[in-house]
């Protein structure tokens, strides 16, 4: 891996992934009008996976991508496999119904499999790890739900423990946590160079993709879709459209059924060999339960990366990457304050937390709305757009699927209030905190 870091505080937005992957290949951008059986917007897992899919069963699949490989959040995500869904396994059976609900658990659970599988299958090359995941309790409040959240996942076959107060300081090398779920399913990859392996598998099991591509206007054409890049014109029968929190106007609906929130990440220089020995052992990656949650795990070459929530604009985000530094050294005091890259990427947060599945019309099928949870589920939903596309009954996929996308009525105006609700929550929680230092608490 490469480190072009340099000494200096990071203050603008410099993506670590982007800086330590290797080269990718060089995708053509879609120049002259041509013709596809499918058509996948979006070269993120989603739509990567869904191509590669598609493509392995022998269906003439283009994929087209406004950027590069990995522009939006699969090129700038944690990097860390998380089991399962947003939601606890008793709240998606309660949302999606005790049979479908069951079926999604089950298949949320095992999405870190197909994803591990994927990756030995294809030889990806994105130093994937399977080192577990934890999720440690910022407060003792939040204690008796990882309780309740192990119990519900046992109850689905999966082997969660709950690690005390003490075995928490010593996994994390932190005694800020009250204890912390363990989920051995769990591991971490480098999220980029993931991405573009996916995209290698997929060309080399015969799909097309084209980069730097971005798709303006969406037309139907009789049974089928006319796209319109900057430079070219596609048609297919099929549209698939995976553009997730980055999708605008031009892709129908997607826009109109998420929140886009930022998160953020700042990541250090290789941390030296004794402080790695200290904090994070065994190559384990956590993100806390606080309602604004702080993620944070080594990168392979050893640099410490924190996350958490963004700011829309770039002033407010200069303020947000000094916030986890500060979050990472309070956690961690033993850290070399070495910080070198600091980067954010788009979450799209749906209502109900879950991802959807739709079919709106004829030969169109959207997929989005992992709510912070996609490196394995939008890997996993990319299989099943591709067996859906290969024939198979609504009944017989693993997660629902219906026709209209859920709208979120008020997330339009969510959009322009949220840029007040970190300032907001920042003051509630100095508030909180100051009225705890005065009860002595
Ligand atoms: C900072 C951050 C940290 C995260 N950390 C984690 C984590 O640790 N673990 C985890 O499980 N999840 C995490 N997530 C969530 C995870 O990254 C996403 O759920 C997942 O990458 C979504 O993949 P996707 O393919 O659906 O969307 P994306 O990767 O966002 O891909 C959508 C693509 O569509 C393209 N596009 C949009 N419009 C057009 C158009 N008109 N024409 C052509 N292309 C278009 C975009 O350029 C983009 O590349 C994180 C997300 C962020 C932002």
């Amino acid at each position: 891996m490469r480190d072009m870091g340099n000494n200096e505080t990071a203050t603008v937005e410099d993506n670590l992934w982007q800086r330590t992957a290797g080269e990718d290949a060089a995708w053509p951008v879609l120049e002259e009008e041509r013709q596809a059986n499918i058509a996948v917007i979006g070269g993120g897992y989603t739509g990567l996976s869904a191509a590669l899919h598609l493509a392995e069963r022998g269906q003439e699949v283009v994929l087209l991508e406004a950027g590069g490989i990995g522009e939006g959040a699969s090129g700038r995500n944690g990097g860390q496999v998380i089991p399962g869904l947003k939601q606890d396994p008793e709240a998606v059976e309660r949302i999606w119904g005790p049979g479908a609900g069951r079926r999604a658990v089950a298949f949320s659970g095992a999405a870190p499999d197909l994803l591990f599988a994927l990756i030995d299958r294809h030889a990806i090359g994105c130093h994937a790890q399977r080192g577990g995941w934890l999720q440690p309790a910022a407060s003792p409040r939040h204690l008796p739900l990882l309780r309740r959240r192990i119990l519900q996942w046992r109850e689905h076959g999966a082997e969660l423990s709950l690690l005390s107060r003490s075995e928490t300081a010593e996994r994390l090398g932190t005694d800020a946590y009250h204890g912390a779920l363990f989920d051995p399913r769990g591991g971490s990859l480098h999220p980029l160079e993931y991405a573009r392996g996916l995209a290698a598998a997929a060309a080399a099991s015969g799909a097309r993709i084209f980069c730097r591509s971005p798709v303006r206007t969406v037309q139907r054409s009789g049974d089928g879709w006319r796209l319109v890049t900057r430079r070219g014109v596609l048609r297919c029968g099929t549209l698939v459209c995976c553009t997730n929190a980055y999708s605008g106007p031009p892709i129908p609906a997607i826009d109109r059924c998420i929140l886009p929130v930022w998160s953020v990440q700042v990541a250090t220089a290789p941390q030296p060999a004794a402080i790695r020995g200290r904090i994070l052992r065994d190559g384990v990656c956590a993100s806390d339960t606080r309602r604004l949650l702080t993620y944070f795990r080594f990168d392979p070459a050893g640099r410490f990366v924190i996350g958490g929530r963004g700011a829309f604009t770039s002033r407010g985000r200069a303020g947000a990457f000094a916030a986890l530094r500060r979050r990472a050294l309070a956690l961690f005091p033993g850290l070399e304050p070495s910080w070198r890259y600091a980067w954010g990427g788009l979450v799209a947060l749906t209502e109900n937390h879950l991802p959807q599945l739709a079919s709106p019309e004829p030969g169109l099928h959207l997929a989005f709305g992992y709510n912070g949870r996609g490196v394995a589920m939008a890997t996993a939903v990319g299989r099943v757009l591709a067996d859906r596309l290969g024939g198979a009954e609504p009944a017989d996929l693993p997660l629902p699927v219906v026709r209209r996308p859920r709208f979120w009525p008020h997330a339009s105006l969510l959009r322009w209030s949220l840029p007040l609700a970190g300032p907001v929550s920042g003051w509630a929680e100095r508030l909180r905190a100051a009225g705890r230092r005065r009860a002595g608490g």
